[in-house]
């Protein structure tokens, strides 16, 4: 089963053009989509969600017609939106469990079972019976993919999910999505490169509603091979580096600006020949310098 996006247009009433002309073909997997923030990205994953309408355009989930057929999606449909602002005074358990009814498991014994699973498979059973209030940003989103998993979808999107984790939390999660990646499409969304870098094995780098590349992450890398240089500077001359150069990326080292820049001649000025990194490739596509 494949998600195909074709020739996706959406415009707000304010005037903003939110998707202009996105197509993408989405197979099983993890598919990240990385784009800075107002690129378009919730309102592409909304309207997969069958939440809002484009202008025109068309999306088909193997052969359902996703913007006509709604109700066929939305049963093979698990979302983690943005802000998935539904922590009540509960248990866990128990909001799975009223989640799991809501989503049709109306035998008791059937959804005791499968809120037990996903509460192990999402590594919050010892923590069942604690108050939602009171978790943390990792299991408040651990608990945000056990309820996108309840009734086994084939679909399943998750929008921004690593903001505000911390790396051991982070890496939790990217454990149980890669886990859960290879039995259904999942497509993250997301503006952290490192998110894609380590789970998906297709891409898309989306930036003022456009995609501007469509692929494997590690290819996307192999074509900016020998254009990226790189040299430390001092913290005074970083204006006048700024100015000169085509600078990609900017990070202090040591307390010191480390730069990365983008040329396909050598730049020269003590610049060294760097690897190139997904980072690189994100700011140069979005810079529209390759
Ligand atoms: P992202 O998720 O990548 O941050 P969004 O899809 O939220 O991007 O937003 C894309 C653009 O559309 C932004 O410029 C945003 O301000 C604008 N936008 C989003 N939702 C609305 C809305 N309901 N009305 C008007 N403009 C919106």
């Amino acid at each position: 089963m494949e998600l195909t996006i074709k020739n996706l247009f959406k415009t707000y009433k304010n005037g903003v053009k939110a998707l202009d002309n996105v197509s993408l073909t989405i197979p099983r997997g993890m598919y990240g989509l990385l784009g800075p923030n107002g690129a378009g990205k919730s309102t592409l994953m909304r309207t997969l969600a069958t939440l809002q309408e484009p202008d025109s355009g068309s999306v088909t989930l193997g052969d359902i017609d996703v913007l006509k057929q709604k109700d066929e999606v939305r049963r093979r449909l698990g979302y983690l939106p943005q802000e998935f602002g539904v922590y009540p005074r509960i248990s866990a358990q128990d909001m799975l469990s009223h989640l799991a009814l809501l989503k049709g498991i109306t035998n008791s014994r059937e959804r005791k079972e499968i809120v037990s699973a996903m509460l192990q498979r999402c590594n919050l059973y010892d923590v069942r019976k604690k108050a939602l209030t009171g978790f943390s940003g990792g299991m408040r989103q651990r608990f945000g993919i056990a309820q996108a998993l309840l009734g086994n979808p084939q679909l399943l999107i998750v929008d921004e999910p690593t903001a505000g984790l911390d790396p051991g939390e982070r890496n939790r999660f990217y454990n149980l999505l890669a886990e859960v990646g290879e039995q259904v499409i999942v497509i993250l969304s997301t503006h952290i490169v490192e998110d894609v870098m380590d789970l998906c094995t297709n891409m898309a780098i989306i930036h003022e509603g456009k995609v501007l590349y469509e692929g494997e992450p590690q290819a996307a890398i192999s074509k900016l091979s020998g254009r990226i240089w790189q040299r430390s500077i001092e913290k005074v001359e970083l204006a006048h580096y700024e100015q000169t150069f085509r600078v990609v990326s900017n990070k202090l080292v040591g307390g010191r600006p480390f730069l990365h820049v983008y040329g396909e001649q050598p730049p020269g000025d003590g610049f060294l020949p760097s690897q190139a990194d997904l980072e690189d490739v994100f700011f140069t596509k979005i810079r529209n310098w390759d």
